[in-house]
């Protein structure tokens, strides 16, 4: 099947066949024996699974793919960012981008389900030995796109996320502010429609913190693209009296120039 193909009707007929237990991409049916109360029900099959892109060879702090080995990168090693955590576990291609790009582009809601799934497995495997953070918060668009869109797709995706979190951790899941203390001020061009040179320059000064945050906060965002709008936002959010940032993402954007 070609992802990038997915017509109005192919969505909705997988919006329909999650009424039925059906894996979202291929509509196989599923065994929903649950292991335990604490198991969300699977949304998508073994066989999608493994044709996910998994950033598995990637620098061990900022989960930028297309290393060769499970060390840093050379950025990491001479400055690493500020974040303690960074957790990626696809790379942004195939069909983790094709169902990202539709719950940005397309009105595609219902694969907000299914991509947050992934990446609550991932963490709820990450943080089995560490403490979880106290709060979670997003990077927001600006709401003049957030208007345009219709909604703010990275607020979407950490609502469902928490909605999955609460099933395993019950009272210790992080909480999410009414309000994201962390606000987008300035409307900047998309990221990846820009040159890799001008998103390095884009200005720092497009996101502020206007209300407190917990010590110890994980920041979600859909896309790490260079890393420059989270480093940004965790330097905010560690001024704003973070004493611990994690980085949460769906995917991470393989870097074409190495
Ligand atoms: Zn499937
Ligand atoms: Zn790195």
């Amino acid at each position: 099947m070609d992802w990038m193909k997915l017509s109005t009707k192919k969505i909705k007929q997988v919006y329909y066949e999650l009424l039925f237990n059906r894996c979202y991409l291929c509509h196989a049916r599923m065994n929903h024996t649950k292991t335990s109360k604490h198991t969300p029900n699977l949304t998508l099959c073994q066989y999608c699974r493994e044709g996910l892109a998994k950033n598995t060879l990637c620098c061990q702090h900022c989960k930028r793919s297309d290393h060769t080995s499970h060390s840093l990168c050379g950025q990491c090693q001479v400055s690493p960012p500020p974040y303690q955590v960074c957790v990626a576990p696809f790379r942004f291609e195939g069909i983790v981008k094709t169902l990202i790009h539709n719950v940005k582009f397309h009105q595609g809601n219902h694969y907000v389900r299914p991509l947050t799934h992934l990446l609550s497995e991932h963490l709820v495997d990450i943080y089995a030995q560490d403490n979880w953070p106290e709060q979670l918060l997003y990077v927001p668009s600006h709401p003049s796109r957030i208007r345009e869109r219709g909604f703010c797709q990275t607020q979407a995706m950490t609502t469902q996320l928490i909605s999955i979190l609460q099933g395993y951790l019950k009272e210790a899941c992080p909480t999410r502010p009414t309000q994201n203390p962390l606000k987008k001020i300035k409307n900047t061009q998309a990221q990846h429609s820009l040159s890799r040179k001008d998103r390095l320059t884009t200005p720092q000064n497009s996101y502020t913190v206007q209300s407190p945050v917990a010590k110890h906060v994980a920041l979600f965002d859909d896309v790490m693209t260079t890393g420059s709008t989270i480093e940004t936002c965790t330097k905010l959010l560690i001024d704003a009296g973070a004493e611990r940032v994690d980085i949460w993402v769906i995917a991470r954007t393989p870097d074409k120039e190495h």
